[in-house]
Order: structure tokens, then sequence, then C-alpha cells
């Protein structure tokens, strides 16, 4: 299927590898030009060489919002109008309430939060001026269903989920979509950090068995990004192998 998006222009953070990574190559596979971010400059290229075509990589940490507003504009300056940003960013540290100490939430709320935030404000003026948008944000199951020993996660990303579905209703008429996409497991330098030996323990919990393919959820996102989903927006998607047990 023609996602009609071809020529359209995307900025995608933290994606040298892991599910921004995926992401940004699903777009660029719908001849979106990608502008990427992330911290090291070789694995950006290394990046870059794999997702193939020209790709803007630009280099900036995104876990505070100075590092984030800097992205965008770096990828406005490199490809123009930004049509689809796609808000990614390194998961916080893992702990529970009595091993994270207070000082330990500002950062993550910034990282977590407030990071996805500057980008959209880097970017909607704009889309709100062309009367087009995709906002894609990569968030977490842990925003349904607080996950264990991850309490900064657990907070800092319901916050974001709270401020995506109020700009989604604000800027919905504006021809501008904002979504999240809430990823269960899958299988990233992330996840095997957090799990290590523990991860095809965990895995079998899930009810699908297995954990997700990265490439898959790069599928999935630039659907949501696609000239056909205009009217989805203020959703929250989670793409965890049906791990997620509530109804709704
Ligand atoms: P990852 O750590 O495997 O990859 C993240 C990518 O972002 C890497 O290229 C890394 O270099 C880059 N990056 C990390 N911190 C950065 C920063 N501060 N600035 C710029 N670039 C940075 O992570 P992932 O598994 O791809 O996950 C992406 C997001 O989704 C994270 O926030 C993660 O917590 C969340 N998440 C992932 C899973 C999963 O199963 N992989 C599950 C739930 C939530």
């Amino acid at each position: 299927m023609d996602l009609g998006i071809t020529g359209r222009r995307a900025a995608v953070a933290a994606a040298s590898r892991g599910l921004g990574f995926a992401v940004a190559t699903a777009l660029a596979q719908e001849g979106v030009a990608v502008a990427i971010c992330g911290r090291d400059q070789s694995r950006l290229d290394e990046a870059a060489r794999s997702i193939g075509g020209d790709v803007a990589t630009i280099v900036c940490d995104v876990a505070t919002t100075g590092g984030a507003s800097a992205f965008i504009e770096q990828a406005q300056a490199a490809l123009g109008v930004i049509d689809i940003l796609v808000a990614n960013g390194g998961g916080p540290p893992g702990g529970d309430f009595s091993s994270t100490p207070l000082d330990a939430y500002g950062p993550a709320v910034e990282r977590s939060m407030l990071s996805a935030i500057a980008m959209c404000h880097g970017v909607v003026p704009a889309m709100r001026e062309q009367r087009w948008g995709r906002i894609l944000a990569i968030t977490s199951l842990a925003v349904r269903q607080p996950l264990e020993n991850l309490i900064l996660s657990n907070s800092a990303r319901t916050g974001l989920t709270g401020f995506l579905k109020t700009l989604a209703n604000e800027v919905a008429a504006d021809g501008i979509t904002v979504n999240s996409l809430q990823p269960g497991l899958h299988e990233t330098d992330r996840i095997r950090e957090l799990y290590g030996e523990r991860l095809p323990e965990r895995a079998a919990a899930v009810p699908s068995r297995t954990i997700g393919r990265p490439e898959d959820f790069g599928r999935i996102a630039a659907m949501l990004c696609s000239e056909h989903a205009k009217f989805l927006t203020g959703a929250g998607v989670h793409v965890d192998g049906g791990e997620y047990g509530g109804l709704l």
C-alpha cells in the first residue's frame, strides 16, 4: 500500500539504533527524507548507510530540552519544514521507589516528557501554517500498566501522554495528528541491557510468547504517519504482543 507520504520530510529523534532507527528506515522506504539524531557521529553514519539514500545526521543529546530543540532546528536547516516528527529518546534509569532519590525525577521528566514537548514546540508552528503534520511519540506500555522497577519511566511518560492528548485536540483542525506508540518488549539494546539473561523468561510471559521486532514496529509507525491516518489522532497505541491486560 502506498502510504501517500513520498517527498515528506521527517525528523526522527534517537534513531542511530533501536526503535527510532527502525522508524526512520520504514519512513525512508516510503520515500520520506529523514533527519536522524544520536549522540555519536560514527553510529549515525552507520545508521545512515544502512537506511540508504540521503539521510541528514545530527549529533544531539535529546535528554535535555536544549538538545531536543537543537535537533529540530538543525533538522529544519537540513530539510526545510518538518512534516513528520517522531519524538523519541533513550529511557530513564531503572529503579523502584526505595532506590530512586528525589533528585532523579527532575532529569527523568526532562528526558522523557519535556524533551518531546520541546520538539513539538519546534515543529508545530510550520505544520499549522501548511495545514499538515504528523507527530508520533514513542513512549512505553508503562503508561497503561506501570512496569516493575521502572518508576521514573512510569511517572514521566504518563505526563507526556497527557500533553500529547491535549495537543492533539488543539491542532486537529489544522490537519495535524498527534499520537503515541507504546512499545511492549522489543528486541533492542535497551531491552537487552534491562533484562539481560532474564529476557527469555520475560518474553515467555507475553501472550505472543515472543518479543517484538523493531522493523515491524517501524512499519506500524510509518502507517500512523501516513496520509491515510489523517482521522487517527489523540491515540496511544500499544504494540506489545498482547501484554497489556486491560480492555481498552
Ligand atoms: P535503545 O536504547 O535501544 O536505542 C535508543 C537509540 O537512541 C540509540 O541509538 C541511542 O544511541 C539513542 N539515544 C539514547 N539516548 C539518547 C539521547 N539522550 N540523545 C540522543 N540519542 C539517544 O532504545 P529503544 O529500545 O530503541 O527504545 C526507544 C524508546 O522506547 C526508549 O525511550 C525506550 O525506553 C522506549 N521503550 C522501548 C521498549 C523496547 O522494548 N525496546 C519498550 C518500552 C519502551
